[in-house]
């Protein structure tokens, strides 16, 4: 069997998103941009997706969304954007984000403090989150931008956006958040948030890869990343990928009508294998689960080196992480287990387990008794984890 449990890093197109991008890639291939038949032909469709992405995040005007290659680029516009708009002018002078930013937030801001950017990283909390409280302590006048995620990528929590970005305004500062974990699994509402910009991407709700977009409150305007042609008002230049613009306003559009499902049946598959986890000796999860993005478990189990938990998963054709897709190749420590308090050992430790829609139970069931044989093989050879007598008799 294979079973997907990755879904945090990437997702499956959804097959009727697909049928929908075919036609634009040896039949209607023109350039959106040209004269011509083969480029007026390929509107209508664009017309459509661009509906689909204003509608499914209840932006007040299609002109708000630009469409990007993916939400690295998005993070990294805003950012640099808002540094050669606000910061580079003299105007303000500071930045604030947190510790447990995607990188494309957390190293545009440090390249960014070379060049004169005052950078607060605020470590979270507890829960691993930040509270406006602890956002208002460290926020001024001088504030540029603040930059927080709607929700973790490790451990699915879920940041209290409207109220941050509420304390952002009140001092005058712009507010962006990275929803790239959030779109798709938490209803995403941009009015009702009142963030002035959204970065999102389309492989993680079941879209294409290398196409994402950036929500700017009433097409503020912000200096361009990318320079060149008048694509997307000339706000951010490059050949549209239609068929990629086509599959994310599909995928947006099937992701909201899936929402209920994704709470219901993602849910209760999600908290089946956790709570199957945590029958496991010496093992905990990060965050309560109502405080999560319905699809996420990052769990800590004691004694088994996340590497060596994958090595197993993967041989019986289970996809899962230890951290994020991006850093894995480091072989370092969950950072993020680290930004939220967790010991070294623990950190060594994590195991994020994401689901998506397209999961069955049948898979479910068949990770949990993979994982559980696991744990025990990895166990029995280490030689730092005490083999407990109770764990033994469980028969595991
Ligand atoms: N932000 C978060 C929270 C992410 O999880 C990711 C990808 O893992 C990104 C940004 C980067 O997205 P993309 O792959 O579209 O560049």
């Amino acid at each position: 069997m294979r079973v997907y449990l990755d879904n945090n890093a990437t997702t499956m197109v959804d097959p009727e998103a697909f049928e929908l991008m075919k036609p634009f890639f040896c039949e209607k291939y023109g350039n959106p941009n040209s004269l011509h038949k083969f480029g007026s032909e390929t509107h209508p469709a664009l017309r459509t997706a661009l509906d689909q992405l204003y509608t499914g995040l209840n932006a007040k005007d299609s002109d708000d969304i630009v469409v990007t290659s993916c939400a690295t680029e998005s993070n990294n516009w805003v950012v640099k954007g808002i540094y050669f708009d606000k910061i580079a002018t003299g105007e303000k002078k500071r930045i604030i984000t947190t510790a447990v930013e995607h990188p494309a937030i957390l190293a545009t801001c440090k390249f960014l403090e070379k060049y004169g950017v005052d950078l607060t990283v605020l470590d979270v909390n507890g829960d691993g989150i930040v509270t406006p409280d602890q956002l208002r302590a460290v926020m001024d006048e001088n504030v540029a931008l603040v930059a927080i995620m709607s929700a973790n990528n490790e451990t699915g929590m879920i940041f209290p956006i409207k109220e941050l970005a509420k304390v952002a305004h009140e001092y005058g500062a712009l507010f962006h958040t990275d929803a790239v974990q959030a779109v798709g699994k938490i209803k995403i509402d941009v009015q009702d948030l009142d963030v002035d910009f959204l970065s999102f991407s389309a492989h993680k709700f079941h879209g294409p890869k290398g196409v994402g977009a950036l929500f700017i409150k009433n097409s503020m305007p912000l200096s361009s990343l990318l320079h060149g042609g008048e694509h997307m008002g000339g706000r951010r230049s490059g050949t549209l990928d239609v068929p990629g613009i086509v599959g994310m306003g599909k995928a947006l559009e099937l992701a909201n009508k899936f929402m209920d499902y994704e709470h219901s049946h993602v849910r209760r598959l999600r908290d089946k294998l956790e709570d199957a986890l945590l029958q496991i000796p010496d093992v905990s999860v990060v965050g309560k689960k109502d405080q999560r993005v319905p699809n996420t478990i990052l769990a800590s189990i004691k004694g088994v080196e996340g590497e060596a938990m994958l090595w197993d998963l993967n041989r019986a054709g289970i996809a899962a992480s230890t951290g994020s897709a991006c850093a894995s190749e480091t072989l370092e420590s969950n950072p993020i287990m680290e930004a939220i308090g967790a010991d070294k050992e623990l950190a060594h430790t994590a195991l994020r387990l994401s689901l998506s829609r397209f999961n069955t139970e049948e898979e479910i069931d068949y990770a949990i008794e993979h994982i559980t044989k696991a744990v025990n093989r990895l166990r029995g050879i280490s030689s730092t984890f005490a083999y407990a007598p109770e764990w033994h008799k469980s028969g595991l």
